[in-house]
C-alpha cells in the first residue's frame, strides 16, 4: 500500500482539508451565561448546611468534614447549645463554618464524612469572583434557607427529643401538620414505610412453640445439665 493522497498535497491544501471537514460537523455553541445548560443530577457544586423541618441546623460542630477534606478547605468551630440559645438538637453546634472556595476541588470526600447529613452539595457551579476573601463562604452563605414552617433559630426544640431528629421520629404535632414542609412530610414517609416493614416483619415470626425445629443434641445437653445440677445439690 502506498502513502495517503494528501501526504503528496502541499501544507496550506492539507490546513484547508482540515477546515472544510470541519465545517460539515454539527455545530455546538453553549450560549452560557445567557442559556445554562442543566448539570447532571448528582453533580458537586457549591455546599449546603441543611436545617431540621423546625429550622434548627443539622450541624452539631463536629468537625469531622474538616478532617476528611484533602485541601484542608473546611474550618469549624463547635460551641455549646444552651436551654436558652439553641441552634441544633443535642449538645453542640456549628459556631463558625467556612469552605474555602480557593481550596476545595469538590470531591464530596466531607459530605461522606458528616454523621447528620448536615453538609450536602448543590448542583451550583458559578463559583468565581475577582477577590480572595469572597471565595471564602460563611456559615450564613452555606445555611439552607428557612422553608415554609421552618423558624430562625436559637429556640427550643420542637419536634420532640433528640432522638426524634435523628431517628426520623417526630413527635405527634409535627405529624399533625403543624410544622410543614418537604423534609418533614419526607420523615413521615419514612417512619410510615419503616413501620409497614416491622409489621410484616412481626407477622412473619413464628410464635408456636411447634413450630419450632428441635436443636440436634438439646436433649443430652439438658440431660448433662440435670445431672451437675444434681451432683451440685448432693454436695
Ligand atoms: S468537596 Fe472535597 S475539597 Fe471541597 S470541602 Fe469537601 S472534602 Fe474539601
Ligand atoms: S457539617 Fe457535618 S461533619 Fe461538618 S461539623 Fe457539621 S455535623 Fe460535623
Amino acid at each position: 500500500m502506498g502513502p495517503p493522497v494528501t501526504s503528496f498535497l502541499p501544507g496550506p491544501l492539507k490546513g484547508f482539508g482540515v477546515t472544510f471537514g470541519t465545517m460539515f460537523k454539527p455545530v455546538n455553541t453553549e450560549l452560557y451565561p445567557d442559556k445554562k445548560k442543566p448539570t447532571m443530577p448528582r453533580f458537586h457544586g457549591r455546599h449546603v448546611l441543611n436545617r431540621h423541618p423546625d429550622g434548627l441546623e443539622k450541624c452539631i460542630g463536629c468537625e469531622l468534614c474538616a478532617w476528611a477534606c484533602p485541601a484542608d478547605a473546611i474550618y469549624v468551630e463547635g460551641a455549646d447549645n444552651t436551654e436558652d440559645e439553641r441552634f441544633s438538637p443535642g449538645e453542640r453546634y456549628g459556631r463558625v463554618y467556612q469552605i474555602n472556595y480557593l481550596r476545595c476541588i469538590l470531591c464530596g470526600l466531607c459530605i461522606e464524612a458528616c454523621p447528620t447529613r448536615a453538609l450536602t452539595m448543590s448542583n451550583e457551579y458559578e463559583l468565581a469572583d475577582d477577590n480572595r476573601a469572597d471565595l471564602i463562604f460563611t456559615k450564613e452563605q452555606l445555611l439552607a434557607p428557612l422553608a415554609p414552617g421552618m423558624e430562625l433559630p436559637p429556640h427550643a426544640m420542637r419536634l420532640g427529643d433528640t432522638k426524634d431528629y435523628y431517628r426520623g421520629t417526630p413527635a405527634a404535632h409535627v405529624m399533625s401538620g403543624d410544622v410543614e414542609s418537604a423534609d418533614t412530610q419526607r420523615i413521615v414517609r419514612q417512619q410510615q414505610s419503616h413501620s409497614d416493614v416491622q409489621d410484616k416483619a412481626e407477622g412473619a415470626k413464628v410464635t408456636s412453640p411447634d413450630e419450632v425445629a428441635p436443636v440436634e443434641g438439646a436433649e443430652e445437653v439438658k440431660a448433662a445439665a440435670e445431672v451437675k445440677a444434681a451432683g451440685e445439690a448432693s454436695d
